[in-house]
């Protein structure tokens, strides 16, 4: 018999599709604006040298096995300290359940399996519009999902009554999917105010805020600053869940460093969520790698090293601020009567254009500029040599 008759091919992920696309494309003019990869100005990917540093510190270290544990845990302690603030209660009296995980993915997966699995009944909402593999690691978990309204698409910015609404109106004890800073795809964050107005409604209807925390430092370039919300929501006593990635902020996207976070009422209950987190996570994939961890923890251990890296992370993450001003100046140079505001409010990774599937298509088909079809351009893809030749494209497909 033919086993696998019954397969199909999968849908293309619709961001990797782009990349696929853009190496196929000959000219010499192309610009890749679809993954959410940083570049520097030269548009080459970077090794930060804080990495680079922590790779000759461990190198030669016996870390196969004997420091697989102490690595992780490390991590761990590490990152939940760079998450809730380093003189946090939670961290003090250990009322965390946390636990390495396969980058900012893996941490969201083990989430909604541990979700599903003692919380059966409760839906996930996500925002609308927000990362698309949010949708597929629920879907995969079972965990029936919901939207919540957050970006008004005409005024490009939060739709925060609506937001409210939604919050409001779903069942009590409702679990929501929330991007602490730098919101991937929009680029458009809740102010302070309106963190402490959604926090003290999650409290009013209990429901469980998740955390997915992907872009730390890269929205101001300042750790503690793109940490506000969940300070808030620590503040006003939330039981909060948190899925941090070390991709973007330290360049380690392959490595696949990340942690889970779960808080708890007391260290005990701590202790029992954990035990089921690596319980999940055992029979998925056993344990997670070791290196990256190892240089993660590395780095946040050695004050000369962390130093580094926040001085790296800030120039990362100004870089990107600055040639956002630039777009938008080249783009009212050349006399475009569009308001183009939204791209220098907006921050981190992404500017939401505002551009029609059809407008990017012109841009893909008469300029070699590759982006999602919802106008999703990753600014780390701008360069100071391609930026005119960007504003000139948007201003031709949008005259
Ligand atoms: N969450 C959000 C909002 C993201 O934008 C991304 C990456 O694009 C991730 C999670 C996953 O990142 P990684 O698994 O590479 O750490």
């Amino acid at each position: 018999i033919d086993w696998w008759d019954n397969v199909g091919i999968a849908p293309k992920d619709p961001i990797l599709s782009i990349t696929e696309a853009y190496f196929a494309d000959s000219s010499p003019r192309k610009i890749n604006l679809g993954v959410g990869a940083y570049r520097d100005d030269e548009g080459k990917p970077v090794v930060l040298q804080c990495v680079r540093d922590a790779q000759a510190k461990i190198a030669g270290c016996e870390f196969l096995e004997s420091l697989s544990r102490q690595g992780s845990m490390k991590l761990v302690d590490e990152s939940v300290k760079l998450a809730y603030g380093e003189s946090s209660d939670v961290v003090k009296e250990g009322r965390f359940a946390g636990v390495q995980a396969l980058s900012g993915t893996g941490a969201c997966r083990l989430f909604a399996e541990f979700q599903r699995r003692f919380r059966p009944e409760a839906q996930i909402y996500l925002p609308a519009p927000t990362w698309s593999n949010h949708r597929n690691i629920w879907r995969d978990a079972q965990v029936p999902q919901r939207t919540f309204r957050y970006y008004n698409l005409e005024s490009k910015i939060l739709h925060f009554e609506a937001l409210m609404d939604d919050v409001k109106n779903a069942p009590n004890y409702s679990f929501f999917l929330l991007h602490p800073c730098a919101h991937n795809p929009t680029g458009v964050d809740p102010t302070e105010e309106q963190w402490r107005e959604i926090s003290y409604q999650f409290k009013v209807k209990n429901h469980f805020p998740f955390f997915d925390m992907a872009y730390q430092g890269f929205a101001s370039g300042d750790l503690d600053r793109d940490a506000q919300a969940i300070r808030i929501f620590l503040n006003d006593g939330h039981l909060i869940g948190c899925a941090q990635s070390f991709a973007k902020n330290m360049g380690l996207y392959g490595q696949r460093v990340g942690c889970l976070s779960i808080l708890c009422k007391d260290a005990k209950q701590a202790i029992s969520v954990k035990s089921q987190l690596q319980q999940i996570a055992r029979a998925m994939y056993s344990n997670p790698p070791v290196y990256g961890a190892l240089l993660v923890s590395t780095i946040l251990d050695d004050p000369d090293l962390r130093n580094l890296w926040v001085k790296e992370l800030k120039v990362m993450a100004d870089r990107i601020i600055k040639i956002r001003a630039v777009l938008r100046k080249n783009l009212l140079e050349l006399g475009s009567p569009l308001n183009w505001d939204h791209i220098t409010n907006q921050v981190g990774m992404f500017c939401y254009s505002g551009l029609t599937p059809e407008q990017v298509d012109q841009l893909t088909n008469k300029f070699h500029i590759y982006m999602t079809r919802d106008g999703r351009i990753s600014m780390a893809g701008v360069t100071t040599e391609n930026v005119a030749y960007l504003a000139n494209a948007i201003h031709k497909v949008t005259k």
